[in-house]
């Protein structure tokens, strides 16, 4: 299996946007050129707003381009738990967010004309243990009082494969190729007047209190505001709020191309995409090349600043291994590549966007379920920025100027939960 530094979805822009040299003034800067910067950007330049974007590779290069490609309303945290520790109106205000993330991300596709095989499909919270699928029951009854679009399927009646028992299926969203969005979405910013600098680090911010400076290896951008997109790297600048969040490591494994008879003889007649109950989740999609990617598990936490990397050799062998566990009948089938990404995980693995300091705003909108979160939040944070009321999906999850006084999420934490999700295995396997 080959370990990849680039996403494995789609090839590299191939013509480069030049790099930032000398100074600039602009009225809005945008730090950070994923799926939540461009986003931004793009609605700031719809506005008339004079918009600098910084991109320290190119844009999309990070965890926008390098996820599985699942468009969901799930929010990171585990429904039944969120149930139990929020007021009923918050969770239905996370949901009402996170559903409408999906359909802005939807019409993103739609409105830019990105051909990047989005398929309408909805994703199946697939148990893979009796335990599970009481825990997906539970999920199912705590979502949809929450006001969100999942209902409770059993595993033969939506197609899933053996060994898979059922599950909550999300009635929105679905699946697309992450790395062909990034080249659209790219092309559409380029195009609207955005001015775009790849290939820019942004090493120092400060807010100078009429205004933002930005540093950079070769130039300096002089702005009346900025927004901090960079999600897993932001920590590496100093005026992001402190333990806001940890970067953490997830890797994806593409096998080769596997006969669609060979997926109707498991039962995976449906093709729904799948990811698990686990604490630390598996995701398991079938691709319109015909491959099957598969991903987390393990994931690891890492500081800034983040190295370029590959996955662990040992992760993408457990990944693998996961892969024959679930699907015994795909044995023989050759995993190809494996990629992976950072991700910035907040303490309660909730969105979070707020206020660095008096004329710098921030999103942290993943937690490993930002890919459409990411792009609402860019867009709702460029009319916040721009003077608009706060709106209720901002509302949702702004965290205004809280301080972080911790941050649970850390390699040992992680690794119990992998630990976790192990013994809970074997247990199933017992207990079966
Ligand atoms: C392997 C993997 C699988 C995932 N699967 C899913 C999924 O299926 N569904 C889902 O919803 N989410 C998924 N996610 C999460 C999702 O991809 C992210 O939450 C989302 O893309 C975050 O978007 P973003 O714009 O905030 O950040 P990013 O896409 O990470 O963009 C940040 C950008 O900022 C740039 N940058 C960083 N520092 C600086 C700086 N100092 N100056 C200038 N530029 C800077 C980076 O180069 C990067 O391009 C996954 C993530 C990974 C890694």
């Amino acid at each position: 299996m080959e370990l990849i530094y680039d996403t494995g979805w789609a090839e590299q822009p191939a013509i480069v946007e030049q790099p930032l040299i000398g100074d600039i003034d602009c009225d809005v800067v945008v730090i950070g050129g994923g799926g939540g910067g461009m986003s931004a950007a793009l609605r700031l330049a719809e506005k008339g707003v004079d918009v600098v974007l910084l991109e320290a590779k190119t844009l999309g290069w990070g965890a926008t381009s390098r996820n599985a490609g699942y468009i969901t309303n799930s929010i990171a945290a585990d429904p039944e738990l969120l149930g139990f520790l929020l007021k009923r109106e918050r969770l239905r205000s996370l949901y009402r967010y996170a559903e409408n993330a999906v359909h802005f991300a939807e019409d993103a596709v739609a409105h830019h004309g990105i051909d990047c095989d989005y398929r309408r499909e909805g994703i199946v919270m697939a148990a893979v243990s009796k335990g599970q699928l009481r825990h997906a029951r539970r999920n199912a009854k705590v979502m949809a009082e929450a006001g969100s679009s999942a209902e409770f399927v059993e595993g033969r009646a939506a197609g899933l494969p053996e060994g898979f028992l059922g599950g909550v299926r999300e009635g929105v969203g679905g699946t697309l190729n992450p790395g062909e969005f990034v080249l659209g979405l790219r092309a559409a910013t380029i195009r609207s007047g955005v001015r775009v600098h790849e290939h820019t680090l942004a090493r120092d911010v400060t807010d100078t209190g009429d205004g933002v400076i930005v540093e950079t290896p070769n130039g300096r951008v002089r702005a009346r505001k900025a927004l901090l997109t960079a999600n897993a790297y932001s920590a590496g600048l100093s005026i992001t709020p402190k333990n806001l969040a940890t970067p953490v490591w997830t890797s994806l494994v593409e096998t080769e191309p596997v006969a669609p008879e060979r997926l109707d003889e498991i039962g995976w007649t449906s093709r729904a995409p799948m990811v698990t109950l686990h604490m630390i989740i598996e995701s398991y999609r079938v691709t319109p090349r015909g491959t099957i990617v598969f991903g987390t598990r393990r994931v690891q936490a890492g500081r800034n600043p983040l190295p370029e990397r590959t996955p662990a050799p040992h992760v993408a062998d457990d990944l693998v291994r996961g892969f024959h566990e679930r699907f015994p009948g795909l044995r023989d089938i050759t995993p190809q590549k494996a990629w992976g990404g950072w991700i910035g995980m907040s303490s309660t693995w909730l969105p979070v966007a707020g206020e660095a300091s008096d004329n710098v705003l921030y999103s942290l909108a993943c937690n490993g379920h930002g890919f459409a979160q990411a792009q609402y939040v860019g867009h709702l944070l460029a009319d916040r920025i721009g003077g608009a009321p706060l709106h209720p999906d901002l509302a949702a999850i702004w965290h205004g100027r809280k301080r972080f006084r911790l941050s649970f999420v850390s390699g040992p934490a992680l690794y119990a939960g992998w630990l976790a999700d192990r013994a809970a295995d074997r247990l199933a396997a017992l207990t079966k």
